[in-house]
């Protein structure tokens, strides 16, 4: 495993991270052994970054994840999120301080620790960006004066906004979604130019773009336009007829992304684990990566609305248009 330094926060992170997501049955429901199998395959092969939230499987994740790590929290770096409860807007979400601080303490209930090495906002297109900078980062950051948290961060899905508040509050990460991989690499052009003058960790989740890019395709709440989903599937299609694997090439390429520190892949089975750390290191196959940008190449870079209106991504078309 290959481990880097997640910005200025002095954390050494592994360039792939576990995203626990489909501990809470984000993807249909697993094997809760299985996913278990998952945690400890990933520790053995060097894989030390976490990432969970509360939202996923509405506390399932968290509370699965906490279990599986009862004996190895020391060994793992560990990240969570607050902010985001339900799927619903105005419900399933609430940034207010209060809420973030009786948050933490639920979390650190479920993970079975008494401290969290890096808490996000989660999803913060599904709030106004004042309150995020003048409530819900403040409420955060008395945590870390408090010791229940050591780093803060943001995460999200419109690259402008997450851009906009990193530029102008203090944040040690941002995490960022379907944002670079094959399908969409504006990443690399919103983004990274202000880790790299800011100092803050970036991580890149979702390379296989929530499973668009593998050959089980996406999930039924999947929000890309259909025409994202008919080339992913065309891509997927052309990778296999040439005895190749498409998620294996999706990562490799999400890999070499310089300045993303980790890329978060989610697992619950042990396979995907060892399948996902042999491709690291791996350049893509030229040719096989040539041929699959190209059936891309209609559709890159097509980004969905979320959130509020008022942070919807400059050119974005409604979900699953
Ligand atoms: P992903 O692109 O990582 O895809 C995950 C899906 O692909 C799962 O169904 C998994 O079983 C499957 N998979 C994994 N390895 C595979 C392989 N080798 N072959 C075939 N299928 C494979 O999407 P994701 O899980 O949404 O994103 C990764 C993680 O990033 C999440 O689990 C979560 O921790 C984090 N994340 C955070 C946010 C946020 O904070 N807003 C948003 C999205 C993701």
């Amino acid at each position: 495993m290959i481990h880097h330094t997640l910005g200025d926060t002095g954390l050494r992170v592994s360039i792939l991270g576990f995203g626990a997501s489909p501990l809470g049955n984000e993807f249909g429901s697993i094997d809760a052994a299985e996913g278990a199998r998952a945690v400890r395959c990933a520790i053995e092969r060097g894989i030390n970054y976490f990432d969970v939230s509360p939202y996923y499987g509405r506390t399932l994740a968290e509370s699965r994840l906490g279990e599986a790590l009862r004996d190895h929290r020391h060994e793992v770096i560990l990240a969570t999120k607050c902010g985001r409860y339900g799927k619903e807007l105005p419900d399933g979400f609430d940034f207010s301080a209060q809420r973030i601080a009786r948050s933490v303490e639920e979390s650190l209930a479920r993970l079975r620790t008494d401290y969290i090495d890096v808490l996000q906002a989660h999803d913060i297109e599904f709030e106004h960006r004042e309150r995020i900078i003048g409530e819900t980062l403040p409420a955060m950051r008395a945590l870390k004066q408090a010791g229940k948290v050591r780093f803060v961060g943001i995460t999200g899905y419109a690259l402008h906004l997450l851009r906009d508040v990193a530029e102008t509050a203090d944040v040690d990460t941002v995490l960022s979604y379907c944002r670079y991989d094959l399908l969409d690499t504006s990443l690399d052009d919103v983004l990274a130019p202000t880790a790299r003058r800011k100092g803050f960790g970036l991580i890149n989740a979702s390379p296989l773009h929530m499973r668009l890019l593998s050959d089980t395709g996406a999930p039924e709440w999947h929000p890309a336009p259909k025409s994202v989903v008919a080339a992913a599937e065309a891509a997927a299609r052309y990778c296999r007829e040439r005895g190749a694997d498409i998620a294996d090439l999706a990562l490799r390429f999400a890999l070499g992304h310089g300045n993303v520190t980790t890329t978060l892949v989610g697992m619950s089975k042990a396979g995907h684990v060892e399948r996902n750390v042999a491709a690291v290191g791996q350049a893509p196959g030229p040719d096989l990566l040539a041929g699959v940008l190209r059936i891309l190449a209609p559709v890159a870079n097509v980004a969905w609305q979320e959130g509020l209106p008022e942070n919807y991504e400059p050119g974005a078309v409604p979900k699953g248009s």
